[in-house]
């Protein structure tokens, strides 16, 4: 087992990066901005260190600082977290090239996994169902981007290779526009990517987002921990999330948990990582891969039984995997109510100090955050402060608790979307379950 480990985030994951490492008996650095010194991680630490200013660029994404704070601590491994540089392929090669572990998938396959292009060509080639499209870049000749925009029929989507955060996605409706379109897109691409590569997909109109958790140990073994509704989303952000995902194709489901399964042999993957699907009419088209540990991991833990982040220290470490796909049994279902700091309307970021803060609890509900009274959550990051689930034999109980759940919650001192997420939890279309992505934004009227 790994020795020390830095932790390479901040907030409610470094938190719970920390717990998992304790519970392996393995030492934790915990590196931090100066906006960060009052964070809950730091402080159970076994060693902390201050690597720059509370701007990320100059803390967080600051690859020689992490680097050398593992150096000085003598720690064996880094653990990026999500976000900042998880998916970083350059900041993963030079934590191996400094002679560090970094607890994730090779540098190789998290470059793969970073450009779309490559990425749904790698998913295609290994049996993984993905969206019609164009095969791969769009070229630079007019006709033939018609032509391929004929065949996809429309609508059409143009979307960034390197893309990411929901931003570098552009609809068009039709041929008439295309070429504009394209233009555009690439120049924001290569404004906010440094890669102006775009590719063609068919615009599905109503889909649900539905995604696959794996688990592989680069050893040639590779299971599925089922699968996630995260259709709840605005502004391609996440805002609730569910495990397993109801309603689906029992036949399509079988065929795609098993054809991700599939993949990560494939690309010999190693650690933990997710494929996103859009689910439309019964069948699943692949749209990208995290090749981290994700925010919602926690519903999946709650109804497998599996600790998603020991089993990624785990496999860090060099040992198989610990469970055989017969092991893993959905047990119940599980809800995650994200909870940010920010105004419940208008949702303008909301930092500011906690005068007080209350966790629900009881049978079935997990709170996983950093806040305690008298924390000021800083202005600098996102504003993720809590993340709010249940767990229940069935899914309108687990739902039930989560409604009782956000009214015992009480976080006092800055506004958050407990209100948004009580509205949510009471609507009887998402109690019904399987509303697609665009449910969200036109109940909110956006
Ligand atoms: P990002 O990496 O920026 O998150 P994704 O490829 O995961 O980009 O797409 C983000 C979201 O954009 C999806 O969850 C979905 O809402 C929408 N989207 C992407 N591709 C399509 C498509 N082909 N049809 C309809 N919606 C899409």
């Amino acid at each position: 087992m790994l020795d020390k480990v830095v932790i390479a985030n901040r907030g409610e994951i470094a938190l719970r990066i920390l717990r998992a490492c304790k519970e392996l008996g393995i030492k934790t650095v915990a590196i931090h901005s100066q906006a960060d010194r009052e964070l809950m991680h730091v402080r159970l630490a076994d060693e902390a260190v201050c690597i720059g200013p509370a701007p990320s660029p100059k803390s967080y994404l600051n690859i020689p600082s992490i680097i050398s704070a593992a150096e000085v601590t003598d720690a064996v491994g880094i653990h990026p977290g999500y976000g900042f540089l998880a998916e970083n392929a350059d900041f993963a090669e030079q934590v191996e090239r400094s002679g560090f572990v970094f607890i994730g998938p090779k540098a190789d396959t998290i470059r793969l996994m970073g450009d779309k292009v490559s990425a749904i060509e790698a998913m295609k080639a290994a049996g993984v169902p993905t969206v019609p499209g164009s095969d791969g870049a769009l070229p630079d000749d007019n006709d033939a981007v018609y032509k391929i925009g004929a065949r996809i029929g429309y609508p059409v989507i143009i979307k960034a290779a390197a893309g990411g955060g929901g931003r570098g996605m552009r609809v068009v409706h039709s041929e008439a526009s295309l070429i504009n379109a394209i233009h555009v897109t690439k120049s924001e691409a290569a404004a906010a990517f440094g890669d102006d590569t775009v590719y063609m997909e068919k615009y599905l109109e109503n889909p649900r987002h539905v995604e696959v958790q794996v688990l592989a140990d680069g050893q040639g073994n590779a299971i599925h921990l089922y699968d996630r509704d995260c259709s709840m989303q605005r502004r391609h952000q996440k805002v609730v999330e569910e495990a397993p995902a109801p309603m689906l194709d029992p036949e399509a489901r079988a065929q795609v948990l098993k054809s991700c399964v599939d993949a990560c042999i494939e690309i010999g993957y190693r650690g933990a990582g997710t494929f996103e699907f859009l689910y439309e009419d019964g069948r699943f088209y692949f749209i990208e891969m995290n090749t981290r540990v994700q925010v919602e991991h926690p519903v999946t833990e709650m109804i497998t039984g599996v600790d998603i982040v020991k089993e990624q220290l785990r496999i860090a470490s060099g040992m198989p995997l610990s469970f055989k796909q017969e092991d893993i049994k959905v047990q119940g279902h599980a809800f995650e109510c994200r909870i940010n700091a920010e105004d419940p309307k208008t949702f303008l970021p909301s930092p500011g100090t906690v005068k007080h803060f209350h966790a629900p609890g009881g049978n079935g509900v997990r709170v996983d955050s950093h806040l305690y009274s008298g924390y000021t959550v800083p202005p600098n990051y996102d504003s993720l402060i809590a993340k709010l689930i249940t767990h229940a034999e069935d899914r309108e109980t687990a739902l039930t608790r989560m409604r009782n759940a956000l009214d015992e919650m009480v976080i006092d001192g800055i506004r958050s979307n407990i209100a948004l997420q009580q509205q949510i939890t009471n609507d009887s279309r998402f109690q019904q379950g399987g509303v697609n992505i665009h449910y969200l934004e036109k109940k909110l009227g956006l």
